[in-house]
């Protein structure tokens, strides 16, 4: 008898996970749509709201994002990729897509971090540099450096798994890199420091802390032109560092843009 419950137990588990993934997988889709609302005006769309002739690379793609771009805003053509292209819609939004839109949507396993292999591709697409790169909720996935869990938790020690380990986010190597990449970079991040990063691999992920954005900001404010979307629309200078950085604590969304500085 004991048995069989157990058996039923576990049959009801596995049936609840299956079911979060599902979840899971609707929920990108209403998300994305979120996001978008969020990063659209970052896009400086024609006088009829259109990019066309434009091209994007979305890093880190949700595989939906480029379908709702494309259909809004008709750029030429959207490459994404992502490490782990998991979602069983991937193919059908490459594939299906092509009914309802010119816009041609190229969907890739790459990790942005592997070079070689992702020149291959933007060699082969066509596209060795986009007009815009999209990083929406990836940017503190862009970890390259050393572990700096210890800075957040005395008694962190690094384990083979890495599972407690952050690295840290070097912003001199990574915002260079991505402005190889394309024109305009367009950063979307969601944040909030002491939550659970569910997605993170490694030591690749974590939130970034106030102190972390206040470095990243620096450094962007003092060598590329920026400008910041939402919470509010401006300009980012040195000056303007310190009331950006005082409203980051109230907020865990943000959105800006970053172009090559005109006299650097
Ligand atoms: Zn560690």
């Amino acid at each position: 008898m004991s048995h069989k419950i157990d058996d039923l137990t576990e049959k009801l588990l596995e049936c609840l996970e299956e079911l979060d993934h599902y979840k899971a997988n609707l929920d990108t889709w209403t998300d994305s749509l979120d996001e978008l609302s969020e990063i659209e005006d970052a896009f400086e769309a024609d006088s009829r709201n259109k990019l066309h002739g434009k091209t994007i690379l979305d890093i880190g793609t949700d595989c939906v994002k480029p379908l709702y771009i494309a259909l809004k805003f008709e750029p030429d053509k959207i490459i994404g990729i992502d490490e782990d292209l998991s979602y069983p819609y991937t193919s059908d939004v490459e594939q299906n897509s092509k009914l309802f839109t010119k816009t041609e949507i190229k969907l890739y396993n790459c990790s942005c971090f592997n070079k070689e292999r992702l020149e291959k591709i933007l060699t082969k697409e066509k596209q060795t540099t986009s007009d815009f790169v999209l990083i929406s909720k990836t940017l503190h996935h862009l970890r390259t450096g050393e572990c700096i869990a210890k800075e957040r938790d005395q008694n962190h020690e690094c384990h083979p798994d890495e599972e407690c380990c952050i690295y840290k986010f070097e912003e001199q190597k990574i915002f260079d890199r991505l402005l190889q990449l394309g024109k305009r970079v367009i950063v979307y991040e969601y944040f909030c420091a002491p939550e659970e990063d569910d997605d993170k691999v490694r030591g690749r992920g974590g939130y970034f802390t106030t102190e972390e954005w206040r470095q990243i900001f620096r450094h962007l404010s003092e060598n590329y032109r920026v400008e910041l979307i939402k919470p509010l629309r401006c300009h980012l200078d040195k000056k303007g560092l310190k009331p950006v950085i005082a409203k980051l604590r109230q907020i865990d969304c943000i959105c800006f843009y970053l172009e090559q500085s005109p006299d650097g």
